[in-house]
């Protein structure tokens, strides 16, 4: 997983497409569980452990909607 930071506010993350960065304003205190294109393969966050799992897409550069999983 390719996270810059997990402290919530504004955050950049790499697209798990094609590795550019994309700024994403999160909650302060949010961490970021993982990162997919491909959100038909949500991962079940909240039987892992999160307490509150969320998430949030966001439009790549690449076409891609990037679905950001946090917990907060
Ligand atoms: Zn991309």
């Amino acid at each position: 997983m390719e996270v810059t930071a997990e402290e919530g506010g504004i955050t950049t993350v790499a697209c798990p497409e094609c590795h550019t960065d994309i700024t994403v304003s999160l909650p302060r205190d949010a961490e970021i569980l993982s990162l997919t294109v491909a959100p038909e393969e949500r991962p079940d966050h909240g039987a892992n452990g999160a307490s509150r799992p969320r998430d949030i897409e966001i439009p790549c550069s690449c076409g891609e909607q990037v679905t950001v999983f946090f917990d907060w």
